[in-house]
């Protein structure tokens, strides 16, 4: 049997990775979360298998655990710029900084391996395009977005020098936008934003004039190569890009929602202009030449397929909540 721990284990990414973890009848999962962008419904249909264990904790403290753990999936961070920024900035610093340092520290202890899940907002606003992992990124350091860029960047730091001092097994990988079913609605990112606008029969928001470009890369495809860099030998601790390359801007990704909706609700959709938040970065597109060479993998489902596959899982949860209110 191997135990697990993952952090954010009840957010959009941990709570998928647990689903598809806990398939491994040799796999026992603790997961860990303060419930502050993630929810405990993201894990209800596990939360009774006898393998699998929730731990409400913030990692900005130290966790002390029992059993022996043999690898951390370190997740835990609000993700979403309206999550991370404003009000939340120091703690978004706290959580990335003192959480490295403190699941560092649980993994050396444990001898266990340890994944950091770092972030495409690492390169900033890129002067090098697409990104390749050696490119060092251009960050504004007193930006709003620092706390997350520079939390994450920090964090990195930490993990090379725990394994360079200590010789901790790290792997590091650098996600890029990434969109799919458990995604929060109120997340406020671009994907689900549109589709729940679109759903609901409102305007689409676009922030600036809709030229930025992102790479979206669909959930299941992102899994399969997070368990596939932690699955390598301790030689390999990246830093490694994980996304889909195709690449879109965002008047593009609002009118292919538009399209879809429009023809299940018959909605006549639109969109509307507001203002672009500072330092929101140009253009990202991830070079994933090192995952496709040491892992043999590239993203299978393109934003057309899983664009189907959101918007249906949205659907079902925005239902829900309208039967919900309305029965209250
Ligand atoms: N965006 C937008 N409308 C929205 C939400 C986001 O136009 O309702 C833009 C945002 O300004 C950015 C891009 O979509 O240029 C992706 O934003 P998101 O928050 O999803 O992720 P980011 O890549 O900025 O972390």
């Amino acid at each position: 049997m191997k135990t697990i721990l993952i952090t954010g284990a009840t957010g959009f990414i941990g709570s998928n990775l647990c689903s598809k973890l806990i398939e491994d009848e040799n796999n026992n999962i603790i997961a860990v979360d303060n419930n502050y962008t993630g929810t405990l419904e993201n894990v209800r249909e596990i939360a009774d298998n006898g393998r699998f264990k929730f731990i409400e904790h913030d990692i900005i403290n130290p966790l002390n655990i029992d059993e022996k753990i043999d690898e951390i999936y370190n997740l835990a961070c609000p993700a979403s710029p309206v999550a991370y920024q404003g009000e939340k900035a120091v703690f978004t610093t706290k959580t990335c900084v003192l959480g490295a340092l403190n699941m560092l520290e649980l993994a050396k202890k444990n001898n266990a391996k340890i994944l950091q899940s770092s972030t495409s907002e690492v390169y900033g606003e890129p002067l090098v395009h697409p990104q390749v992992e050696s490119y060092r990124g251009n960050v504004n350091p007193i930006g709003i977005r620092a706390c997350y860029d520079e939390g994450k960047r920090c964090a990195e730091s930490l993990f090379f020098d725990y394994h360079r001092l200590y010789g901790v097994r790290i792997k590091v990988i650098r996600i890029f936008n990434t969109y799919g079913p458990k995604m929060d609605p109120n997340d406020g990112r671009v994907v689900s934003n549109f589709i729940c606008q679109a759903l609901k029969g409102e305007d689409l928001t676009i922030y600036g004039d809709g030229s930025q470009t992102r790479s979206f890369c669909y959930i299941d495809d992102l899994i399969e190569i997070i368990i596939k860099v932690m699955a390598s030998g301790d030689d390999f601790t990246g830093p490694v890009n994980t996304g889909n390359p195709s690449e879109f801007t965002v008047k593009e990704l609002s009118e292919l929602v538009i399209q879809k909706v429009g023809k299940i609700n018959g909605k006549n959709l639109k969109v509307i202009y507001k203002e672009l938040p500072k330092d929101d970065p140009t253009q990202r597109r991830p070079d994933i030449t090192l995952a496709k060479n040491v892992f043999n993998w590239e993203p299978k489902i393109m934003l057309n397929e899983g664009l189907d596959k959101t918007i249906e899982y949205f659907s079902k949860r925005l239902a829900l909540e309208t039967k919900i209110l309305t029965n209250v």
